[in-house]
């Protein structure tokens, strides 16, 4: 039996094969990168760190959240948002997305604590940035949830947009492209804001079912795009 070359066996086979490398390049890719930050001495930050923290989760996310910098918890543990505001990050993804944050991926625009948790100067943040970059570009995420006013101003800098502050920019959607990879940023409050003003609890939540819904329109258009693939192939074969 002859096997058109758009049979959906062979097309199946050739998503799974690019799949399976694209997974491990980018694993690959994120280690590469997730080393040098640990071995990074680019700015001043290095000097008081415990531990450098790149950032965790699913390489292949189609979520990233992006904080400002890590805090005490995560430069003793070497890993994004552990502490209080972490654990609020971690139950706004699972309750308003039903995403578990394996699936998603975590990281900041600076890799080091700054001293006690003051802003990030600007040099360190020009410094760090290339990582956050990479990371981006290795993972191509569908939506970034910019979490809090150093990360929008960064993020939606990239995209030319410029940020009087985050009160104006949260809760609303920025298409663009970053480094190649067309995106959407939804910006909003850093999950620690809300524990210094429980007012702004409900605000995060408001926000992150507007990133639910942004996410299931990007799914549905997704699957359009995917069944009309499927009739054209059908139609070939
Ligand atoms: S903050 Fe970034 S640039 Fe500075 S030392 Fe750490 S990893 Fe390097």
């Amino acid at each position: 039996m002859r096997i058109a070359l758009s049979h959906p066996i062979l097309i199946i086979s050739r998503i799974i094969i690019r799949e399976m490398g694209t997974g491990m390049e980018k694993i690959k890719d994120l280690e590469r990168i997730a080393n040098q930050i640990l071995n990074c001495k680019k700015c001043e930050l290095w000097k008081n760190r415990k531990n450098a923290v790149p950032g965790e989760g699913n390489p292949d996310a189609e979520i990233m959240f992006i904080g400002e910098a890590p805090g005490y918890n995560e430069d003793v543990q070497g890993r994004p948002f552990v502490g209080a505001a972490g654990k609020l990050l971690t139950t706004l993804i699972r309750d308003k997305l039903g995403l578990d944050r394996k699936e998603v991926f975590i990281t900041n625009v600076v890799k080091c604590r700054p001293p006690n948790n003051r802003d990030p100067k600007p040099e360190e943040i020009n410094a760090c940035s290339q990582y956050l970059d990479e990371q981006i570009r290795i993972i191509r995420p569908k939506i970034i949830v910019a979490l809090g006013r150093h990360s929008t101003l960064y993020l939606l800098g990239k995209m030319g947009i410029k940020v009087g502050g985050i009160s104006h920019v949260r809760g609303k959607m920025f298409r663009g492209v970053i480094n190649d990879v067309n995106l959407i940023i939804i910006p909003t409050y850093h999950p620690a804001a809300a524990l210094y003003n429980p007012k702004l609890r409900s605000v995060l939540e408001q926000d992150f079912e507007f990133v639910r819904k942004v996410f299931e329109n990007i799914k549905k258009g997704a699957e359009i795009l995917e069944r009309k693939q499927i009739s054209l192939d059908a139609f070939f074969t």
